[in-house]
């Protein structure tokens, strides 16, 4: 019988989680570290694209996660301009257009079926990384109460700030401010305000937001903004929707102010690295590559990491070589991604009256199954678990 391979993960967000739920898979024992007091996040949604539900299911975890989401039949929605305007009606059959199902998931159902899976015993919260050591063919973690803990590998999942990327990298820059702010949103029983309609999406100047259905009785919505557009030392979420709640219509305004979830986020960026991890060490989700949310991947990235390295893991490569053929796999898809975000970015941070009109009209004229897959963010750089090696076409 083989000796039992054993992993430390650092964080138990949805990469940390993803990664000790393809390990255990493969037969590791794992250890995950995590400094919040509980590995739950509040009610906030996301988006899972197709790309992402095939991850899940790799991973088993598909059918838990999808019966507590919103799994469209039909892709049901409108682009507006934020005073009401209709730029697009969206009408399809969801499967067909974007070549698998999505869902949108309210954070709780993603992180409470991950959690299932990996098992609350292997989780040791209120437990923060300040660094690492290889050691013997191994590592040794440090965390900040003292303690250390020695593994065979050990993954930095640890998000967009990273220790263990910060240790692995010492002469790279902070992340940095990205012109952007977001404000996302849950509220319950409030579906009424959508009618018929699974989700709205707004475009305005330096301004996109999208209220979307996110259970049977759920609505998780985000509005990012261009920093300008809020007044300076304005941070509190409420206070920001408030302010801009003027310049939407009935709609936006019914949902957001019934809401009492909310949460604000300065968005950072970072270049991309050259080489993710070094020996037994590597990084996966957003501290190795985050993405700006709008490539709308962040997550599904993320849970495509962990499916690659699980593979990688149980090939017959030796650990260290099994970890750098994990990080070429994947380096080339997020760096592409991380891009097509900036660029989607700069789309929507834009303010200029020409940019914007010239933006609605590409919209009002785009084949609507075109404009779904970039709402949905279905293309050809997002990657698929099922066969990490091909892109989705
Ligand atoms: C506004 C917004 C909307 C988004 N929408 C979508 C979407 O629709 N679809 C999508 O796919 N993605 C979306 N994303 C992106 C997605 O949320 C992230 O990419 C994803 O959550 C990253 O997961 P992660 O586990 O890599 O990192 P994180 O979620 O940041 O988790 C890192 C974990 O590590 C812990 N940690 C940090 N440092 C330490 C330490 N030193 N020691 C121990 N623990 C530590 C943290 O407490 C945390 O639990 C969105 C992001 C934003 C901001």
């Amino acid at each position: 019988m083989g000796v039992t391979r054993r992993a430390l993960i650092v964080g138990a967000g949805i990469g940390g989680l993803s990664a000790g739920i393809a390990l255990r898979r493969i037969g590791w024992h794992i250890r995950l570290f995590e400094r919040a007091a509980s590995p739950r996040e509040l009610g906030f949604g996301l988006a899972l694209a197709p790309n992402a539900v095939a991850a899940l299911g790799e991973l088993g975890v598909a059918d838990a996660v999808l019966a507590r989401s919103f799994v469209p039949t039909n892709l049901w929605g409108e682009i507006r301009r934020p005073d009401g305007r209709v730029l697009k009606q969206v009408d399809l059959p969801a499967r067909d257009a974007l070549g698998g199902p999505m869902a949108v998931a309210l954070r709780p159902a993603l992180h409470g079926a991950l959690l299932d899976a990996v098992g609350d015993d292997v989780i040791t919260t209120d437990s923060e990384a300040s660094g690492f050591e290889v050691r013997n063919g191994g590592v040794a973690l440090r965390l900040t109460s003292g303690a250390v803990a020695e593994g065979d590998v050990l993954i930095g999942a640890d998000g967009i700030g990273s220790t263990i990327r910060c240790q692995l990298h010492a002469s790279e820059s902070p992340p940095r401010a990205s012109g952007l702010v977001a404000i996302r949103g849950a509220v319950d029983g409030a579906l009424q305000h959508l009618g018929p309609l699974s989700a709205v999406y707004y475009m305005g100047a330096g301004i996109e937001s999208a209220i979307v259905r996110a259970s049977e009785t759920s609505i998780y919505w985000f509005l990012s903004l261009a920093r300008g557009l809020v007044p300076d030392g304005l941070e509190d979420a409420a206070a920001i929707v408030a302010h801009m709640a003027t310049q939407f219509d009935d709609t936006f305004r019914a949902i957001t102010s019934a809401t009492t979830d909310l949460r604000y986020d300065a968005l950072a960026d970072r270049d991309p690295l050259h080489s993710w991890g070094r020996g037994p060490i590597t990084l996966l989700g957003d501290a190795a590559h985050p993405l700006l949310p709008h490539t709308g991947q962040g997550a599904a990235q993320a849970l495509v990491d962990a499916v690659a390295l699980g593979k990688m893991l149980s090939s017959a490569l030796p650990v260290e070589a099994a970890l750098r053929s994990y990080e070429r796999e994947r380096q080339r898809k997020t760096r592409a991604l991380l891009y097509q975000g900036r660029r989607m970015a700069a789309l929507m941070r834009t303010r200029s009256p020409v940019a914007c009109y010239l933006r609605d009209v590409a919209v009002r004229l785009a084949p609507v199954t075109s404009i779904a897959k970039v709402l949905v963010h279905v293309n050809r750089r997002a990657g698929t678990a099922v066969d990490h090696g091909r892109d989705q076409g």
